[in-house]
């Protein structure tokens, strides 16, 4: 069986510069998770097929990118999307790649993902979460959003760490360290990313750009799990959304493993998203390889089903040859 996964980050020496004095996470994971990171060829390419998988969509393990000075974080995006571009041009039937984006720039970051789209042959962006402490439901971000509906490909939407009032008033007081990994993808991560999945429907942008497609991974950020309820309540706001709120979840997002390889949360994915947007991958190099695979490969689903998740759905949604 085909194996895609989505979520699968690489590294740069400008970004790893740029960021060193912006905490630690930026260098989450320890030396071998550095080091697989830095690595776009034999080690990674070794990784894959060892738990059988054929393609990487590369993105940048940007979540520090936005917490840069919008001058810096453009530059160290365009690098980075460089050498993705020179790995699938290397490789082009292992990788593919998302766009980094310097998105407190947007017109800048709309010319540079119609580059990586139309120059360099990338298959959407990545987005880390806040930027400049705004959500990206903003309307000044509402470019780089155009220019994805415009070019067809998906807006990778991955949580990164919360602005510092947040991160104070949710996470301070905690013993030993624990608030900082709790703010990360202990907790905060996931429902940060559930909220601002929320934020970008609520704000009406799939009222303006129904053919949008945003990607969430780690299960789908506690969506599904809450969905219902959400919808319920919301539909009781003083201004009710044009469509109910699981019509735009269903239209506009599809949700990924990435990280998450037990069955509750995936049974409940199945359910409320359904196989047809629901896409494997690991979150490499942050998860390892045969994690994922062996969950994979354990999920109670039909054949085709499990086709779908593990490389049709990617296929479809990136236009990649089967
Ligand atoms: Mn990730």
């Amino acid at each position: 069986m085909k194996v895609i996964t989505l979520e699968e980050h690489y590294t740069t020496p400008m970004y790893l510069e740029a960021t060193k004095n912006l905490g630690p996470e930026g260098q989450a994971g320890g030396e071998e998770v550095a080091r697989k990171q830095a690595d776009l060829g034999d080690e990674r390419l070794a990784d894959m097929d060892a738990a059988g998988i054929d393609m990487q969509v590369l993105s940048l393990s940007g979540i520090l990118l936005d917490a840069l000075d919008p001058a810096t974080a453009t530059a160290v995006a365009r690098d980075a999307n460089d050498r993705a571009a020179q790995a699938v041009q290397d490789h082009p039937d292992r990788f593919a790649a998302f766009a980094a984006l310097g998105v407190q720039e947007p017109e800048t970051a709309a010319d540079e993902l119609r580059r990586c789209v139309r120059e360099l042959g990338f298959r959407g962006a990545i987005v880390n979460g806040t930027a400049g402490g705004l959500f990206l439901d903003h309307p000044r971000f509402l470019p780089v959003f155009q220019a994805a509906q415009d070019l067809g490909v998906p807006v990778y939407l991955h949580p990164a760490p919360p602005p510092p009032p947040v991160r104070d008033a949710y996470y301070g007081g905690l013993p030993d360290g624990y608030g900082a990994v709790l703010s990360i993808a202990g907790w905060g991560w996931h429902v940060e990313t559930g909220l601002h999945a929320l934020r970008l429907i609520v704000s009406g942008l799939f009222d303006r750009l129904p053919g949008l497609q945003i990607i969430i991974g780690h299960m789908g950020e506690n969506l599904p799990f809450s969905l219902a309820r959400a919808e319920s309540v919301l539909s009781r706001a003083p201004k009710p959304l044009a469509r109910p709120l699981s019509d735009y979840f269903h239209a506009n997002f599809h949700v990924t493993t990435s990280g998450y390889f037990t069955l509750p949360p995936f049974l409940c994915a199945l359910e409320v998203v359904g196989a047809d947007r629901l896409l494997f991958s690991v979150d490499y190099p942050f998860s390892t390889n045969p994690q994922g695979r062996t969950f994979l490969d354990s999920l109670p689903v039909a054949p085709a089903d499990k086709e779908k998740i593990a490389h049709g759905n990617a296929e479809r949604l990136l236009g990649l040859t089967p």
